[in-house]
């Protein structure tokens, strides 16, 4: 084990095994996660009802690690954008949308991402590195805590849909996954939780195995191999065949559904054909369709498609039975929406946190 042990990126298991490694006696554990995660403690110190002899031991034995917010910004529709500073000088995007009776924190998994979509921004800067599970898990403290008043609003749904893909950091994000359900702790309910991939399917076979009964969501966005591959390069790897022979196979819970996502490139796969396509393409397999047209940014080659073409596509869809929903973009005018969140915000007065921007 690393001394010192950073609690927050601990399982309770791990946790346990610490406490009787110390010698003591099991119950220590519970309070300690206890503290960390559903008290959100900043240090040893604060943990004021464990006995003083108990807290000098753990001081220099392991540490409590904290995100800093550097940065938040407020949309007209009410989604707030954070930009978190971490402790090598990185930074990561999380967004707080609020909607009808939900609250939901979209998480970064990695700082950029190496799978270089060519609609989305956060591949364009390439990939720094693997967030840590303490690093997953503190977005959802971090904004409880700095954002929310205590005794207030509380996340609802955490949809792991920010920077990076999820199980291209597997055994980060699957600490993290634990960490955040424990019972324990933080204790999110798994089907409120959303893993979304581009379709990394050795790494959808295993986390299935995992048991971690979360929603799965899958980024299709193209209905040929010739499309995908030029949009998605993990195409070239695992290709449609393969991805939605692993989506039948999927051991989704009992009246559970796949969503796939499928961005709306004006012109591009936005076609009736597209749209007659995807629905052969998903016969028989429990899932919604989730459609997102294409948010732009400043350097990006698409555009969004025609609000007609959108319809018609939908339509398509409902003609063939299957179930599709619209999603709409939110935070988009702070640059908060899908695909497009990146790692550096220039021209971010940093001397000024915590400014809201309307
Ligand atoms: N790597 C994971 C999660 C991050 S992307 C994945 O691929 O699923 C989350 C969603 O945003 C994906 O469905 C992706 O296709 C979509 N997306 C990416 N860039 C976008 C953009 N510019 N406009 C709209 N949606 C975008």
């Amino acid at each position: 084990m690393h001394l010192p042990l950073d609690l927050k990126g601990a399982t309770f298991e791990q946790v346990a095994a610490f406490v009787a490694e110390l010698g003591e006696r099991p119950y220590r554990a519970r309070q300690l996660y206890r503290w960390v995660f559903a008290r959100d403690a900043a240090s040893i110190a604060a943990m004021t009802d464990l006995a003083g002899s108990f807290r000098t031991r753990l001081v220099g034995l392991c540490a409590i690690s904290r995100l800093r917010l550097a940065h938040q910004h407020l949309a007209r529709d009410g989604t707030r954008k954070f930009l978190f500073r971490l402790q090598d000088g990185e930074a990561i995007e999380t967004v707080l949308i609020p909607t009808e009776g939900r609250l939901t924190l979209c998480l970064s998994t990695q700082v950029g991402c190496k799978l270089a979509c060519d609609f989305c921004r956060t591949g364009e800067g390439g990939f720094a590195r693997n967030l840590t599970p303490a690093e997953i898990v503190d977005q959802y403290l971090a904004v409880q805590r700095e954002v929310l008043a205590p005794g207030g609003e509380k996340i609802t749904n955490l949809v792991f849909m920010g920077m990076g893909e999820p199980l291209d950091n597997y055994a980060d994000f699957v600490q993290a996954l634990r960490i955040l359900t424990a019972p324990a702790g933080l204790h999110v309910a798994p089907r409120r939780i959303t893993l979304s991939t581009a379709g990394l399917v050795p790494r959808m076979e295993q986390f299935g195995r995992e048991g971690i009964p979360v929603k799965l969501a899958v980024s299709l966005n193209a209905t040929t191999d010739e499309q995908r591959n030029r949009l998605m390069p993990i195409n070239r790897s695992y290709d449609l065949a393969r991805l939605l022979q692993a989506c039948r196979a999927y051991p989704l819970a009992r009246r559970d559904r796949i969503t796939f996502e499928y961005v709306l490139l004006g012109e591009v796969n936005d076609t009736p054909e597209d749209a007659q396509r995807l629905c052969r393409l998903v016969q028989g397999i429990r899932c919604k369709i989730n459609l997102i047209p294409f948010n732009p940014f400043a350097t990006s080659l698409y555009r969004g498609p025609q609000p007609e073409r959108v319809q018609r596509f939908l339509d398509i869809l409902v003609a063939g039975h299957c179930t599709a929903t619209l999603r709409e973009s939110r935070g988009v005018d702070i640059e908060a929406a899908c695909g497009q969140l990146r790692t550096s915000a220039p021209g971010l007065a940093e001397a000024a946190p915590l400014a809201l921007h309307g």
